[in-house]
């Protein structure tokens, strides 16, 4: 007989990691114990050399699907002389920290029992069991047992009990675990005459909201990360209702319908997206839809392409049951105004969703982080994250190098942070657009809560050049406060890093970095965005640029491309034609005080931002003068090119600027002479590869380098992207494109806090 000891780490709590241990040694007749600690698994085992390899090897080969082994140590030593095989109280170890599962959406088996007359949890809209189930969102600290979630509150049933200590049973310490007898419960509550209702309880409360829906009414639902603002798609009337209401004029929403067959009825969907969809994490997946579909256009205006997810949660499966008159997909937008949080607490939800909702569908499972849902497409059989949040936040990146321990705060908009712990880099769930006071607030509680769960004490925080953006003035005041060394990480560089981080990359070579996006503060106070870069961990260099153009009011023009527009064509010395769409935008008087404006400076910084480029662009064909939400014309834009079009416009290199002068005119001329904006918009595209072809070329052979990381919000084009793809890969390149991080700013902070990392060690 021998001793046995073995210590996990990863994603190996909340996901049945403990009970599959005990059945493994039970089945093996294995004697000692198994337990959970904050940083991961321990087990010792009494037996024989060949058992106890046969179990080593069958905790990799057998593990639960939800869990994640990183590591796993393997000691042997003299038998303990243990008697029985136990699982044992949790042990917290002060310093020590773990990965922690995301939310999971309802497994088959729970499903099953949801619908089942005969179980005692049937139509129980709070079901789960160790493979399912709410995690993040209501873990309060680690180790991860019930006390330290938001299901303290709820003593457990006799019946709950004993599933929860029966190490056969599948909710053996579930800690969610939960019934009609013991459990939270929903109720409905109506406004009426200005004065909360109670409404009746559970089952009924669903049906009523049901009844509501197809009335038309929209509805406050309480889910996983927050509340969702729910309303009838089919319902024109309501979506449009909907929309005056969040102040949101055009930024599609998204959708939920009821299993994939309804999904395939109104979109195209491939098996990698059919894979994605039905995944545990259930993110909203971006689909081409389908001209029969009858889903109301308002949802995503001037767009082929609609976000569609599968229920994830038990109620979700009970709200939207297809009966005759239940519509096939239900709008389940964030319940927020547009641009605040998410709203999480039953009363704030009250207070700030009672002008937005007709009623509130709520429960009594706080939560306790709030959480938005994910949003990815599918690039090229894989996955394109564009909001990496619900079901993926906080699974952590895992870094080609271990690091010291770093906050990395990250962007203004679509902000997420990153700590750093090892070599785990935990991004943030999706914090917002960092603009108002409650997003700063939601930020504020994210990092404090990450840092405690990841027993991180950050040895450096890392932050935007921006000298505006909230994140930055929380960095700089968090350090000096602290005392902690604070490094300023450029927009543009921690956008390649990031890149080249989730590839593991070790950064011993630099990459030729495309880094093309809105807006990023560069070096020299002008607003970069199309840059290409030389870049490692530490430094990079920015051999070539967009060429800089002038950009009136600064980002507040980006809500106008129009005036983009008219100061690109005053900086190339091409004249305001009044048959120009953006021209025919201003009348004389608004024209002469932006020509003064551009002649004099006035508030009028540089730029060479591509996707400001790409907003010109759109304007001068006529798509769009004005966005009501970022990027608008440029998705108008490419939504437009046609696939087929071979021509391009050409843009010519100067000694370090892309020059767009050509390429500007020949658009312009095309406009003038009618030819079809989807020739033209495909012509734009294809003389920007083009010209990203050339510049590559360049530097790859001055360099060496053959390696291209692509990052910036510009990426989301697939247009542009299928075509530099194409041509970087028949020159011979290897392209590296995000996968685990978006592409856009929500990625940003992973790079900010590889750079401080690597700058900190020096
Ligand atoms: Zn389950
Ligand atoms: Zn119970
Ligand atoms: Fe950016």
């Amino acid at each position: 007989m021998q001793g046995l000891r073995v210590h996990i780490t990863g994603i190996v709590q909340g996901v049945g990691f403990r009970p599959f241990v005990y059945n493994l040694a039970t089945r093996m007749k294995l004697k000692g114990w198994v337990r959970n600690t904050s940083a991961g698994v321990d087990i010792e085992a009494d037996g024989e050399r060949d058992v106890l390899d046969a179990f080593v090897k069958a905790l990799r080969d057998e593990a639960p699907t939800l869990s994640h082994i990183d590591e796993l140590a393997v000691s042997f030593g003299p038998a303990n002389g243990f008697r029985s095989f136990e699982i044992i109280h949790s042990e917290s170890i002060a310093s020590a920290f773990q990965p922690i599962s995301p939310d999971v959406a309802i497994c088959d088996d729970c499903l099953r029992e949801l619908f089942d007359p005969n179980d005692r949890r049937y139509r129980y809209p709070f079901i789960n069991c160790t493979n399912c189930g709410p995690r993040f969102t209501i873990i309060k600290d680690i180790p991860y047992d019930r006390p330290k979630t938001t299901m303290a509150p709820f003593a457990m049933c006799l019946d709950c009990e004993r599933e929860y200590t029966d190490p056969s049973n599948r909710r053996f310490h579930a800690q969610p675990v939960a019934c009609p007898k013991c459990g939270p419960k929903v109720w409905l509550e109506r406004l009426n005459v200005g004065k909360l209702e109670l409404s009746n309880v559970d089952g009924d409360a669903i049906q009523e909201t049901r009844r509501l829906l197809v009335e038309g009414k929209i509805i406050a639902v309480k889910g996983l990360g927050g509340f969702h603002l729910a309303c009838d798609a089919t319902n024109a009337e309501s979506v449009i209702e909907l929309r005056r209401r969040k102040l949101r004029v055009d930024k599609p929403f998204a959708l939920m319908m009821p299993d994939l067959a309804t999904i395939e009825r109104h979109c195209f969907v491939n098996d990698a997206e059919r894979e994605l969809l039905q995944s545990t994490a259930r993110p909203i997946v971006l689909l081409r839809r389908k001209s029969v579909s009858n889903i109301a256009k308002e949802v995503a205006p001037n767009q082929d392409f609609i976000g569609v997810m599968l229920p994830y949660t038990p109620l979700h499966y009970l709200l939207l049951e297809q009966t005759d008159n239940f519509p096939p997909a239900l709008v389940m937008t964030s319940g927020n105004l547009s641009e605040e949080p998410i709203a999480t607490d039953n009363d704030e939800a009250r207070q700030r969703l009672s002008s937005l909702a007709d009623a509130f569908l709520m429960h009594n499972r706080d939560i306790y982080i709030r959480c938005d849902d994910s949003v990815v497409r599918v690039f090229e059989k894989e996955i394109n994250p564009i909001r990496r949040s619900r079901g993926y936040s906080p699974f952590p990146v895992k870094l080609p190098f271990e690091v010291p321990q770093i906050l990395a705060t990250g962007s203004e908009l679509k902000n997420t942070f990153c700590i750093t712990n090892k070599n785990y880099a935990f991004l943030s769930h999706h914090i917002g657009d960092m603009e108002n006071y409650e997003t700063l607030k939601s930020f504020e509680q994210g990092v404090e809560h990450f840092e405690r769960l990841f027993r991180v004490k950050p040895e450096a925080i890392a932050y935007d050049l921006h000298p505006n953006y909230l994140a930055t003035r929380y960095a700089l005041e968090r350090a000096e406060h602290d005392n902690l060394p604070a490094i300023g990480v450029q927009h543009h560089h921690a956008h390649i890093a990031a890149c080249m981080a989730e590839h593991g990359l070790d950064g011993s070579q630099p990459v030729i970095g495309l880094s093309f996006d809105g807006t990023g503060y560069g070096e020299d106070g002008a607003i970069w965005g199309g840059e290409f870069l030389i870049a490692d961990y530490k430094s990079y260099q920015r051999p070539f640029h967009l060429r800089y153009f002038p950009l009136p009011g600064g980002d507040a023009s980006i809500k106008k491309p129009a005036r983009t527009a008219l100061a690109l064509l005053w900086s190339l010395g091409i004249e305001w034609d009044e048959r120009l769409a953006s021209a025919a935008e201003f009348n004389k008087e608004e024209r002469n005080i932006l020509r003064i404006q551009l002649e004099k400076k006035i508030n009028t910084p540089m730029t060479s931002s591509m996707g400001r480029l790409f907003d010109a662009a759109a304007a001068l064909v006529g798509v769009r003068q004005i966005v009501n939400y970022e990027g608008q014309a440029a998705i108008e834009f490419e939504a437009l090119a046609d696939p087929d079009e071979a021509e391009s416009y050409s843009f010519s290199l100067n000694q370090n600027e892309v020059e767009v002068r050509s390429g500007i005119e020949a658009l312009i001329k095309d406009v003038a002479s009618g030819v079809h904006t989807s020739k033209i918009s495909a012509r734009f595209h294809n003389g920007l590869a083009d010209a990203i072809r050339v510049t590559v070329n360049k530097i790859g052979e001055e360099t060496g380098i053959r390696e291209v990381a692509l990052s910036g919000g510009v990426w989301q084009n697939l247009t542009l992207l299928r075509r530099t793809l194409s041509l970087l890969r028949v020159d011979g390149f290897t392209v590296y494109l995000h996968r685990q991080v978006p592409t856009n700013d929500g990625g940003l902070s992973l790079g900010q806090a590889v750079i401080a990392a690597n700058r900190l060690r020096g």
